[in-house]
């Protein structure tokens, strides 16, 4: 078959040639066409309602964890069907933010094969991303947006982080519950937690609420097998 005749500068190779039917291509970057969830009334729900669903479980969580290619490629697919069904750009919504802070981190795990590492240097991105997460925290408390833990919770909303769920709140520690996590939703097995920027977000604000230091640690993530994250913030007085 004579693939190109450059004199006649027609080629004889025809759309359906290069279209390979046989392999049963899987979907590498949604959940969503994973799952069949009525978007309409998901959307139509108030978030603290889709909050109460998650912790009881009611919300469909896909059957395996997607992977593409075994590569950085890992940290896009986002799993969020709330916050898709108010908008069909979340996903690149969290992918975007992803790139921009755990993108980073990711790259130097071990788990995730990449051929080269960024500069051989050992990831300050947890760090850095901590700091972002702080640093906004500090904003929107200043900003007033946030001046109590329910006003804590609605901002999170509001900022497309997550939706939050106040666990328990007592005298030494408050443990809280993110369920759509911009930055782990849907990531594969990393086998270490990755929310460092909702770490920095967290201590921040409720250092500022409760005018007390605290330190936060995340025990549950997507990437530790989890469908949520929790968070245990520890009063340090
Ligand atoms: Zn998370
Ligand atoms: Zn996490």
């Amino acid at each position: 078959m004579i693939l190109f005749n450059q004199k006649m500068g027609i080629s004889n190779t025809s759309y359906d040639d290069l279209l390979d039917n046989t392999c049963d291509k899987q979907p590498l970057y949604s959940y969503y066409e994973l799952i069949n969830i009525n978007y309409d009334l998901l959307a139509s729900l108030h978030f603290r309602e889709v909050t109460l669903m998650y912790r009881d479980g009611k919300i469909p969580m896909p059957a395996e964890r997607l992977h593409p290619h075994n590569s950085v490629h890992s940290i896009i697919p986002s799993y969020r069907p709330y916050f898709y069904s108010l908008s069909k750009d979340d996903p690149a919504y969290v992918a975007l933010f992803r790139l921009s802070t755990i993108g980073d981190s990711v790259l130097h795990d071990d788990n995730i094969t990449c051929d080269k590492k960024l500069l051989g240097l050992k990831s300050i991105a947890p760090y850095v991303n901590y700091y972002k997460g702080y640093l906004l925290g500090l904003r929107s408390i200043r900003k007033h947006k946030i001046g109590n833990l329910d006003s804590l919770v609605y901002t999170m909303f509001k900022l497309k982080m997550g939706l939050m769920d106040i666990v328990y709140e007592g005298e030494k520690q408050i443990v809280v519950d993110i369920y759509e996590c911009i930055s782990c939703s849907g990531l594969p097995i990393l086998n270490r937690p990755v929310c460092d920027f909702e770490r920095g977000f967290l201590t921040a604000a409720i250092t500022n609420i409760y005018n007390r230091e605290v330190e936060t640690r995340e025990v549950e993530c997507w990437s530790t097998g989890s469908t949520k994250c929790r968070f245990i913030i520890q009063f340090k007085d």
